[in-house]
C-alpha cells in the first residue's frame, strides 16, 4: 500500500532523514520507533504531505501509496487519497464541541449519507464521546481528547492512518485502551503507520516495525522479532545509562548526539 523509499528531509539545509525506507502493506500496522528527534514525526509530515507549513523539504526519495506519487501532491489531496494524519498533542478544537469536531473530520468528503455512517461507528468506536458529544473538547481527560482526535481522523474514512504518539502523555490503562482501538480500527481494514516511543505498546499492536536513530533506520524486522531483540529488551527495562548505552550500539557514534527519550515506561 504505502512504499517509501530512500527518503531524504531537511529543515533549512539540515538533514533530519537520511536514506528512509519504510512500506505499509495494506491492513498492516508498522511501528515506527525512537527516542527523541529521530526523525519520527518527520517521516508522518513527509507522508502527509505536510512538512512545508514547518520548514521542511524532501530532498530525494519517493513516497507512493498503491503505486500512485504522493510526494509534491497538497494535503488535501492527500487526504482524499485515503491518507490522513492525526498530529502528535492532538490539536483539537477546544472550544468546539466533541460532535462539530468530529465533523469537520468529515469535511473533504462530500458523500452525506456515507459520512453520517461514519460517524455512528467513530460514536461506536468510542462510547464516551458519545456520552460527551455536546459538550466543548477543552473539557475532555488527555485520553479522551487523544479519542476524539483519533475519531476526527476516521471521519475522513482513511485507507491509512497515520498517528503521531498516541500514548503521549497518557496513564497505563489508557494507552492499553488506545491500542486496543488501534487493533479494531485495523480490523475494519485501515491500514495503520504508527510512531510511538512507547514501544511495549506499539509492538504489541504493531505486526512490523523500523527504529529510527538519528533520522535513519537503525533496526527493522517484524514486531515479534523486535519484541525479542536484546537491544530493544534493555530499552524497555533499563534506566536512561542504558537506554544510551543501546542507542550507541544501534546506530554507532552517530548515536552519541542523541538524547534518550521516552523509551522507558
Ligand atoms: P519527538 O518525539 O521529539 O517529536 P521525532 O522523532 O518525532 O521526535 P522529529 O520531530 O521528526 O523527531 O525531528 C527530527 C529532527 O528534525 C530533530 O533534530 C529536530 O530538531 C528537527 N526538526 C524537527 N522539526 C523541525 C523544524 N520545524 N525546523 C527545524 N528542525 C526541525
Amino acid at each position: 500500500m504505502l512504499s517509501v523509499s530512500g527518503l531524504e528531509v531537511s529543515y533549512g539545509g539540515v538533514r533530519a532523514l537520511r536514506g528512509v525506507s519504510v512500506d505499509v502493506p495494506g491492513r498492516g500496522v508498522v511501528a515506527v520507533l525512537g527516542s527523541n528527534g529521530a526523525g519520527k514525526s518527520t517521516l508522518l509530515r513527509a507522508v502527509s504531505g505536510t512538512l512545508r507549513g514547518i520548514g521542511g523539504a524532501i530532498d530525494a526519495g519517493t513516497i507512493e501509496l498503491d503505486g500512485q506519487r504522493l510526494n509534491g501532491r497538497p494535503p488535501a489531496a492527500i487526504v482524499g487519497d485515503g491518507v490522513v494524519q492525526v498530529p502528535e498533542g492532538r490539536r483539537i478544537f477546544t472550544r468546539l464541541t466533541v460532535d462539530e469536531n468530529l465533523r469537520i473530520g468529515g469535511f473533504s468528503r462530500g458523500d452525506r449519507v456515507a459520512k453520517a455512517r461514519t460517524r455512528v461507528r467513530v460514536l461506536e468506536l468510542f462510547p464516551i464521546l458519545h456520552d460527551r458529544r455536546h459538550e466543548p473538547a477543552g473539557l475532555l481527560s488527555g485520553g479522551q481528547q487523544q479519542m476524539l482526535a483519533i475519531g476526527r481522523a476516521l471521519m475522513a474514512s482513511p485507507r491509512l492512518l497515520l498517528l503521531d504518539e498516541p500514548s503521549l502523555g497518557l496513564a497505563p490503562q489508557i494507552v492499553t485502551y488506545i491500542g486496543q482501538v488501534i487493533r479494531a480500527i485495523n480490523g475494519q481494514g485501515t491500514a495503520v503507520l504508527l510512531v510511538e516511543q512507547n514501544a511495549t505498546m506499539a509492538l504489541q499492536v504493531a505486526t512490523q516495525a523500523v527504529v529510527l536513530t538519528v533520522g535513519e533506520v537503525s533496526l527493522r524486522g517484524t514486531a515479534a522479532e523486535l519484541a525479542r531483540d536484546e537491544r530493544i529488551r534493555k530499552l524497555y527495562l533499563g534506566g536512561a545509562e542504558s537506554t544510551a548505552r543501546v542507542l550507541r550500539s544501534l546506530a554507532g557514534a552517530r548515536a552519541q548526539r542523541n538524547r534518550p527519550g521516552r523509551w522507558v515506561r
